[in-house]
């Protein structure tokens, strides 16, 4: 597992080990393929996907432009459709927040999110004594092999069938064959009983909108309904680049945001704009119905709004996480998500260089090979090579100062 903790040296062993494991060049050899003919396929299909794409470039120049205000305006919003905002500065405040919030001794089940990784969010939910389960089936796997994600939406890209089959034999105390419809069919069951005695659920974004205050959420499994519909409390926790002005722009963004992930159409778009409720009764409104009674969202900033402040490197909040440049990258076709730590592949270096670091973020600003080819790939063409030379700069004057 790649750790940048560990000096230059050993992350470039890990890298050249990586490229030589077989699970990873057949796991990433297979997805490539499957990338690129999906993806072509979808876009032949729905050809409006280019302009809309330009299209949305423009609502992410204003939206980096006017986040304050929009930020603002969701919050207000939220807090008018009876949810509540909150605002946290850095990985501290977003973990004190939502701590407040659940208390201890909580059951807790979690959708899939990048922003949770980059806080280590269920490390720090465990830490204040609640039981987190990850309920994304490749970040289940993850969690119960104590491994990372090795790809933004298909996290255990890296583990085989026949791998999944073992960690869930032992798991689960009775074998698990490596079918993988009953390695699916083990893990429904498992935490379809979380779903509905868990005291809390917790979910990302893909997008908010800033007029109407309603997130939404992308997904394929419906294990994300499920999070954020069963539990009494749902708790959403969003990167203020998430924000875009109104709820068409929010829509105009998710529809890229899922052709270029690799779906025609994605199984589920959640949208959610406050907590259950009803009037049925002699039109009384009361809240949690059959949903959340309360709906919380924690806008993290942790590095954003210096990326924001900075022109050279604002465009990288542009990013979708679609994933679509790490099929592209000659880098990460060989060594998966070794190249990178919570963000992968070139745009990973570029965010690891705000949320952490550039001198954390070095190895790989140096592993980037500045070949353009994610450009090509990326919906909203986010100059990458350029970013990733500038901030190499970076690195130098730091250690020549
Ligand atoms: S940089 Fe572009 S291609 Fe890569 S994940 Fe972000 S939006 Fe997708």
């Amino acid at each position: 597992m790649s750790d940048f903790n560990k000096d230059f040296g050993e992350y470039k062993k890990d890298l050249d080990k990586a490229s030589k494991d077989e699970n990873i060049n057949r796991a990433l050899g297979r997805a490539v393929k499957s990338y690129r003919e999906n993806t072509d396929a979808a876009l032949a299909k729905y050809p409006h996907t280019l302009a809309l794409a330009e299209e949305v470039r423009g609502i992410k120049d204003y939206s980096m432009e006017n986040n304050k205000q929009l930020l603002d305006q969701a919050m207000k919003v939220i807090e008018s459709n009876h949810g509540k905002a909150f605002y946290a500065e850095d990985r501290e405040a977003a973990i004190r927040i939502a701590n407040e919030i659940i208390g201890t001794g909580k059951v807790i089940v979690k959708g899939k999110s990048m922003l949770g990784e980059e806080l280590k969010l269920r490390e720090g939910l465990e830490e204040a004594g609640n039981e987190v389960w990850e309920t994304d089936l490749g970040e289940f796997i993850l969690q119960l092999k104590k491994d990372r994600p090795m790809h933004i939406l298909s996290p255990a890209i890296h583990v085989p069938r026949e791998q999944v089959a073992e960690i869930f034999s032992k798991f689960f105390n009775k074998e698990v064959p490596p079918d993988i419809a009953e390695e699916v069919a083990v893990v429904r069951e498992f935490l379809r009983e979380k779903y509905f005695t868990a005291d809390v659920g917790i979910s990302g974004a893909n997008v908010v909108a800033a007029d109407t205050g309603q997130i939404v959420i992308i997904e394929n499994e419906g294990n994300v309904r499920l999070c954020t519909g069963a539990p009494p409390v749902h708790i959403a926790i969003v990167g203020i680049e998430k924000l875009v002005p109104t709820f068409l722009d929010a829509m105009k963004t998710a529809e890229v945001t899922w052709r270029y992930a690799n779906y025609g159409a994605p199984g589920y778009v959640n949208i959610i704009s406050g907590p259950s409720k009803t009037g049925d009764i002699e039109k009384v409104t009361t809240y949690g119905a059959h949903g959340p009674k309360e709906f919380y969202v924690i806008f993290v900033d942790n590095g954003r709004s210096k990326m924001m402040a900075d022109k050279n490197y604002r465009q990288a909040l542009h990013c979708l996480r679609c994933g679509g440049c790490m099929y592209e990258c000659p880098v990460f076709q060989v060594t998966a998500g070794h190249f990178g730590r919570t963000y992968l592949s070139g745009i990973g270096s570029v965010w690891e260089s705000f949320v952490d670091s550039v001198d954390a973020a070095a190895p790989m600003l140096y592993t980037c090979l500045r070949c353009g080819r994610c450009v090509e790939r990326c919906p909203m063409k986010i100059e990458v090579p350029t970013m990733v030379g500038k901030l190499r700069s970076e690195v130098v004057s730091d250690d020549t100062e």
